[in-house]
């Protein structure tokens, strides 16, 4: 893994982030998500083809070889392990940890990250949700598609670009905590939710919410936000650099 590039091991993180998403794996997703132009995508794509990371099927959809998965499965193992000891062990803040990990992880070597790992002790998931290693990765629901008047516990940020940490951070949307889907307002791009969670209460915006899994305690019966069903691909816009 160590003779990978980093822009190597940053493709095979991206590809990764696609599959856990849901996202089509086509070339063009690819370069949203790594905010780079598609000829550059093009070429690396050729690159890791030659490598044995990764195929291309008829539909031209990008999917991982063997040795692909596995090397990519380490990298994301480390970056979540690497932004939780980042919280756990330094106390940074959640939201500035993702850029952080993301500039480390290329340099630790195995025995650091044994010691890292050592020292989150029982935190089994990135500060944003995301499962460390082989821990299970629990399905979810988009917070705008659950009915007002459910308790709802928030299992990921699926989406940590920094910008969107940010924004869930100011509004107290946090991994681990419960919340009661308290009201909706507004109408496509400007619906809104509101949450009533320890600390007070906030409206989110669906359009952002729709990037957040959560897991429903217990279900309500009130209004589902027309953001609701929206597609995975949704992840990947915004106004600056959506996508991972
Ligand atoms: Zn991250
Ligand atoms: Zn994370």
């Amino acid at each position: 893994m160590e003779s990978l590039s980093e822009a190597t091991q940053e493709y095979l993180e991206s590809i990764y982030w696609l599959y856990e998403s849901g996202i089509e794996r086509t070339q063009a997703n690819l370069a949203r998500a790594l905010q780079v132009s598609q000829p550059s995508v093009s070429e690396m794509l050729r690159r890791m083809v030659d490598d044995d990371l990764v195929s291309r099927d008829d539909a031209k959809l990008i999917n991982f070889t063997d040795r692909g998965r596995e090397v990519a499965e380490r990298i994301v193992a480390r970056h979540r392990l690497v932004e939780a000891y980042l919280v756990k062990v330094m106390g940074i803040p959640w939201d500035d940890v993702h850029e952080e990990a993301h500039a480390m992880e290329h340099s630790i070597s195995p025995r650091l990250e044994a010691k890292m790992l050592e020292m989150i002790g029982d935190v089994h998931t990135c500060p944003h949700g995301h499962p460390i290693g082989d821990y299970p990765r629990e399905p979810g629901e988009p917070l705008p598609s659950v009915p007002v008047g459910s308790t709802i516990v928030v299992l990921r940020l699926e989406n940590e670009a920094e910008e969107m940490l940010h924004y869930m951070k100011r509004h107290a949307v946090e991994p681990g905590h419960t919340y009661t889907v308290a009201a909706r307002r507004g109408e496509g791009e400007e619906a809104e939710t509101e949450l009533a969670g320890e600390s007070g209460s906030v409206w989110v915006q669906d359009a952002l919410a729709r990037t957040v899994s959560v897991r429903v305690d217990d279900r309500g019966d009130g209004e589902i936000s027309a953001l609701g069903a929206a597609a995975a691909e949704l992840q990947l816009v915004g106004p600056d650099r959506w996508g991972m």
